[in-house]
């Protein structure tokens, strides 16, 4: 059995790559209800079963978020990050959220803009 924060975690994190797993047209859809799904998440529900009901709808999406809970982060051959010398700072965070908690989006590399939330279109918080 997986934690349910890890498959939450899994839920916000798949966000960014839906559009290039699907195809526009599949992957709106997808991420209208797993915004919906974490949106009720945030109020106490229990929803990770129906996360992993609806990711495992789609091959590309089932096997991402295999991937992601065997490995507790993303899978590998999407991880593209390499942090640079020195401590940790805003600049070179590779990690962001939405404030909300329902998008997580890491920086590809330094000197992309992480862009805002879909759902909320509001700013990205870095995570050290
Ligand atoms: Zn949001």
């Amino acid at each position: 059995m997986y934690d349910p924060a890890d498959i939450l975690e899994a839920a916000r994190s798949i966000r960014p790559y839906l559009n290039e797993l699907l195809g526009v047209t599949n992957a709106e859809a997808i991420d209208h209800q797993l915004a919906e799904l974490l949106a009720q998440a945030n109020t106490g529900r229990s929803v990770d079963n129906s996360i992993l009901e609806l990711l495992a709808t789609q091959d590309a999406t089932r096997e991402w978020i295999a991937a992601f809970l065997q490995d507790k982060q993303q899978p590998e051959h999407l991880r593209s990050f390499s942090p640079l010398p020195g401590p940790p700072s805003i600049v070179s965070a590779a990690k962001f959220v939405c404030p909300q908690g329902d998008y997580i989006w890491y920086r590809p590399r330094v000197g992309i803009e992480p862009p805002p939330c879909p759902t909320h279109d509001i700013p990205l918080d870095p995570v050290s």
